[in-house]
C-alpha cells in the first residue's frame, strides 16, 4: 500500500495529482524550486520541500534531490506527472533501488518506447499499424536510397526526438541533403543524439492518440481516443474526445488493437499510443509511457479518474475497469491556457492582476493561477486548462463559448483570445480540420 505520495512536478500537473492523492486519502509531498515557493500545489500539499534553485536542472530534474526529499519525509511512492522525470528509465530505476514505488511503468517500457525507432519496430511486432519508413537509422550515405524506396515527400525525424524538435520534411530528393543535414544538427544540439530516422510524410492527417492503461500482469485497457489535430509547431492546443473523424466501429477496432499489444507488453499504468489518420488508415508514431496533459477528456467522457488509476495500479491492487464497462459519454474539449500572446505564442509571464475560472455543469479548471500569481519565466508557458463537457459536440462547443466568455485572467497576455476564435470558426465546428489547419489559420490563409 501507498500512504505518502511525492509529486515530482509544478503547476497544474502537480496539482492534479494532488487532488486524486486526497481523494484516496493518501499523505502528499510538494517539491518545488525556489521560484515555485508560493505556488498553489505547495500551499495545498501536506508538506513541501524546496530542491533547488529556479533552473529544471537543478530542480524539477534533479534526481539526487528528489531522493533525498522522499527519504527526509518518509514518501513511499513519487508521482511525476509529465515532462521533466516522467519518461526518465534512470529516474525509475533509482527509485526502485531506493525502495520508492514509481507511480508509472517499468524502467524497461520507458526505454524501449523512449527511443523512436526501438518504439516503432517494437509496434510492429506487437501488430499496431505503423508508418511506412526506414527500419533504422538513415546515414548520409543510404539516405536517398531509402527515400526514394518510402516516396517523396519523406519526413526525417530525430531518433531521441520530443516537441517536435530535430523534423525537417524533404519534399523532393533536391531538398534531402538539406533536411537531413538540419535535423540532424537540430537533434545533436536538442538531444545530444545526432541519430535520425525517416517516414514517409503524410500531407494531411489528423492526430489521433489512445489512451491505454495495463496492470502489468497481462491485463490493460483502452479508454477511447483524443483528437489533437490542433497543434501549432507540432504543439497542441486544443484537444477532444471522441474524436469528430472516427465512428463507432472505428474506435473500438483501434482501441482494442492497442489493448491488446498493451497485454502483451504486460504494460504497466497509463499510457498514450500516438497515431497520424489519414484516409481511414492509423500510422503510429510514439508511443508516450505517462500521463499526457489532455488526459482530462478522456476523463470526462468515461468518468475513470486516471491519476486514481495508476495510483492503484502501482499500488498491486490492479485496474477498477473492465474494458466491457467502459463507456463514452457525449464529448469533451480541452483548451490549453498559455501564458503567451494569442496570435505569436510568445511567452508573456508576469503577474496575473485578476483570475475568475468559469464554472457551471460540464466544466474542469485545472490550474493553479489565482490573482497575484506572479508566473515564473523558467518553466513551460501553461497556465491552466479549461475542460468542457456536453451531451453533444454541439452542446459542448456551445457551452465552450459561454465559459470562454466568463474566463477572465488579466495583467498578463493569455491564449483564452485564440479560443473565442476557434469557437465560432465553421470549420471547427464541423470538425473539419488536420494537423497543418492551425498553422494555415494562424497565417491567414484564404481558405479561413
Ligand atoms: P515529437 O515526439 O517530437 O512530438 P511525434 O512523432 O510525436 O514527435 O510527432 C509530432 C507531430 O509531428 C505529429 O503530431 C504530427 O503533427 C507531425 N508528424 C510526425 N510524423 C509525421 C509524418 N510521418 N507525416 C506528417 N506529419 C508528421
Amino acid at each position: 500500500m501507498i500512504s505518502k505520495i511525492l509529486i515530482a512536478n509544478r503547476g497544474e500537473i502537480a496539482l492534479r495529482v494532488l487532488r486524486a492523492c486526497k481523494e484516496l486519502g493518501i499523505a502528499t509531498v510538494a517539491v518545488h524550486s525556489t521560484a515555485d515557493a508560493d505556488a498553489m500545489h505547495v500551499r495545498l500539499a501536506d508538506e513541501s520541500v524546496c530542491i533547488g534553485p529556479p533552473p529544471s536542472r537543478e530542480s524539477y530534474l534533479n534526481i539526487h534531490q528528489i531522493v533525498a526529499a522522499c527519504e527526509i519525509t518518509g514518501a513511499d511512492a513519487v508521482h511525476p506527472g509529465y515532462g521533466f522525470l516522467s519518461e526518465n528509465a534512470k529516474f525509475a530505476d533509482i527509485l526502485e533501488a531506493h525502495g520508492i514505488t514509481f507511480i508509472g511503468p517499468t524502467a524497461e517500457h520507458i526505454r524501449l518506447m523512449g527511443d523512436k525507432i526501438t518504439a516503432k519496430l517494437t509496434a510492429m511486432e506487437l501488430g499496431i499499424p505503423v508508418v511506412p519508413g526506414s527500419d533504422g537509422e538513415v546515414l548520409p550515405e543510404n539516405a536517398l536510397e531509402i527515400a526514394r524506396q518510402i516516396g517523396f515527400p519523406v519526413l526525417i525525424k530525430a531518433t531521441a526526438g520530443g516537441g517536435g524538435r530535430g523534423m525537417k520534411v524533404a519534399k523532393t530528393e533536391a531538398d534531402l541533403d538539406e533536411a537531413l543535414n538540419t535535423a540532424r544538427t537540430e537533434a545533436a544540439a536538442a538531444f545530444g543524439n545526432a541519430a535520425v530516422y525517416m517516414e514517409k510524410y503524410l500531407e494531411k492527417p489528423r492526430h489521433i492518440e489512445i489512451q491505454v492503461v495495463g496492470d502489468g500482469e497481462g491485463n490493460a485497457i483502452h479508454l477511447g481516443e483524443r483528437d489533437c489535430s490542433l497543434q501549432r509547431r507540432h504543439q497542441k492546443v486544443w484537444e477532444e474526445a471522441n474524436s469528430p473523424a472516427l465512428n463507432v466501429e472505428q474506435r473500438t477496432k483501434i482501441g482494442q488493437i492497442c489493448a491488446d499489444a498493451m497485454k502483451k507488453l504486460k504494460y504497466r499504468g497509463a499510457g498514450t499510443i500516438e497515431f497520424l489518420y489519414e484516409n481511414g488508415e492509423f500510422y503510429f508514431i510514439e508511443m508516450n509511457t505517462r500521463l499526457q496533459v489532455e488526459h482530462p477528456v478522456t476523463e470526462a467522457i468515461t468518468g475513470i479518474d486516471l491519476v486514481h488509476e495508476q495510483i492503484r495500479v502501482a499500488s498491486g491492487g490492479g485496474l477498477s475497469v473492465k474494458q466491457e464497462d467502459v463507456t463514452f459519454q457525449g464529448h469533451a474539449i480541452e483548451c490549453r491556457i498559455n501564458a503567451e500572446d494569442p496570435r505569436t505564442f510568445v511567452p508573456s509571464p508576469g503577474t496575473i492582476t485578476h483570475f475568475h475560472a468559469p464554472g457551471g455543469l460540464g466544466v474542469r479548471v485545472d490550474s493553479g493561477a489565482y490573482a497575484g500569481y506572479r508566473i515564473p519565466p523558467y518553466y513551460d508557458s501553461l497556465i491552466g486548462k479549461l475542460i468542457v463537457h456536453g451531451r453533444t459536440r454541439v452542446e459542448c462547443m456551445m457551452r465552450l463559448r459561454r465559459v470562454l466568455d466568463e474566463f477572465v485572467v488579466d495583467g498578463i497576455k493569455t491564449t483564452l483570445p485564440l479560443f473565442q476564435d476557434l469557437v465560432s470558426n465553421p470549420d471547427i465546428a464541423n470538425g473539419d480540420y488536420d494537423i497543418h489547419w492551425l498553422e494555415h489559420y494562424l497565417a491567414g490563409d484564404k481558405a479561413h
